[in-house]
């Protein structure tokens, strides 16, 4: 047999054998949408509309998901889902506000849907009448406006849409549906914080688990999905650069740690342009810097906040090693005391890893989505340096899951955008504003359509 012979022959077994056997519970068949779908979202239209309007105007930052997590739940409580809140438990021994809905149906495959329910310390200036006006203080006790930046009120939005379709057609599927609520997605330690308070001892292990995202950089009314990696890690990592403080006129009597912290920031930028492989994504940002009290004094102390993405874990290692290596040759270079060296710390609880889509199951709810809404609107999507921590979820990847993107952005604006090279705003910006009602249609048929494949 030929190399091509081969190859195609492994590809047919694997469709034959190997597919069905993951995915006992699947026809090979994929199912059209039901006819009835599109006019019975469209129905619910106003409603989640409303729904979407409130989420957006009460944001609550991560960790304080108090409103969002109890408004969620009545919601969901309301549509004869039993629910279970205050599920998730941090590091440091405090509650979360996770949420999780199941159904039941008769025996069958267990699917968890998962929407994300924190907003961003960002100030809101799209000047949309629903906007928020919320302002909290930070972890650090700085005032700062309160924004879904980052779309969570339309996940949450297409989950309770969603939530009422498969509700309404529970002669149409059967097996079990898990619905969550997660909080703290923006920190990455929410879905590790419901996974440790045993959420599948609690509530039952999935056999599949789906997500989506909105996404300013395509279309609303398209979706974009693809198998394998998806998205990067993420790494947070603190770096302290230590000094000895003195007076600011006497520069020689001490060490300048501002000094040594600006050095540093510059050199790290060369780790990823002159260390790493160019043909490895990775992105090294330094966030946050803070360091000094008064102009006239050298102070004792800089603290850096730094993200790292990579694709890949080898390369992950390598940079968290020259982060080490570039803040300590910079204090040695300055002649810092042995005792006054740097300190660099990997964080243990704000990790990701990266998001992998299962190929199979991707290239299967890609032709669902193809049924569900027509092939001009489900276009692949490209790995992103953003992080996610959903996958937790996939424990390791052996539960098959899938991620899928949901454009928000009208496609004439898209259309100036790539005429004038001016960027759309996207998530995290303070300017991201999703065109509802496509978004919130196109997110509950595609979401729904997938759910009814899986459960049918
Ligand atoms: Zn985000
Ligand atoms: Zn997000």
């Amino acid at each position: 047999m030929g190399h091509a012979a081969l190859l195609k022959y492994n590809l047919a077994m694997y469709r034959k054998l190997i597919l069905p056997a993951l995915f006992p519970f699947v026809l090979p068949m994929c199912a059209q949408a039901p006819a009835d779908l599109k006019p019975s979202v469209e129905a619910q239209l106003p409603t989640l509309i409303e729904a979407y309007k409130d989420f957006h105007s009460t944001p609550e930052l991560s960790h304080s998901e108090e409103h969002t997590s109890a408004k969620l739940a009545t919601d969901l409580r309301k549509l004869g889902y039993s629910v279970t809140e205050h599920v998730g438990l941090y590091a440091d021994g405090t509650k979360a506000w996770g949420v999780v809905a199941l159904l039941e149906n008769g025996p069958g495959p267990r699917l968890l849907i998962r929407s994300d329910m924190d907003a961003l310390p960002v100030e809101e200036k799209t000047g949309v009448a629903y906007a928020s006006t919320v302002h909290t203080k930070n972890p650090d006790g700085q005032t700062t406006g309160v924004m879904h930046a980052c779309g969570h009120d339309i996940h949450m939005t297409v989950l309770l849409g969603t939530a009422k379709e498969l509700v309404e057609r529970k002669s149409q599927w059967h097996g079990s549906l898990m619905l969550i609520g997660q909080p703290s997605e923006e920190t990455i330690d929410g879905a590790r914080a419901m996974l440790a308070d045993n959420l599948y001892k609690r509530f039952g292990k999935p056999d599949f688990v789906l997500s989506e995202h909105d996404d300013g950089g395509s279309a609303a009314g398209d979706i974009t999905i693809k198998g394998g990696p998806l998205m990067a890690s993420s790494t947070s990592i603190d770096v302290v650069m230590r000094g000895v403080g003195t007076h600011g006129s006497r520069p020689e009597g001490g060490k300048d740690p501002i000094l040594l912290a600006a050095e540093f920031v510059l050199l790290a930028q060369t780790i990823v342009s002159r260390q790493v492989d160019p043909q490895q994504p990775a992105v090294l940002t330094v966030g946050t810097i803070r360091g000094g009290l008064k102009r006239n004094i050298i102070s004792e102390e800089v603290d850096m906040g730094l993200t790292l993405r990579t694709s890949s874990e080898a390369v992950r290692d390598q940079i968290i090693a020259a982060v080490r290596k570039t803040a300590e040759g910079v204090a040695v270079a300055y002649n810092m005391p042995v005792d006054r060296m740097p300190t660099v710390t990997v964080s243990k609880t704000e990790f990701a890893p990266a998001t992998f889509n299962d190929p199979a199951f991707a290239e299967r709810l890609t032709q669902t989505a193809v049924a569900a809404l027509g092939p001009e609107h489900v276009l692949p999507s490209k790995f992103k340096m953003g992080s996610e921590d959903v996958g937790l979820f996939s424990l390791d990847g052996t539960i098959p899951a899938v991620m899928f993107w949901i454009g928000t952005t009208s496609p004439e604006k898209l259309a100036e955008s790539v005429r004038t090279g001016v960027s759309v705003p996207m998530q995290h910006s303070p300017l991201f504003a999703p065109v509802y009602e496509p978004t919130i249609r196109t997110g509950v048929i595609a979401m729904t359509s997938m759910a009814l494949d899986i459960l049918r």
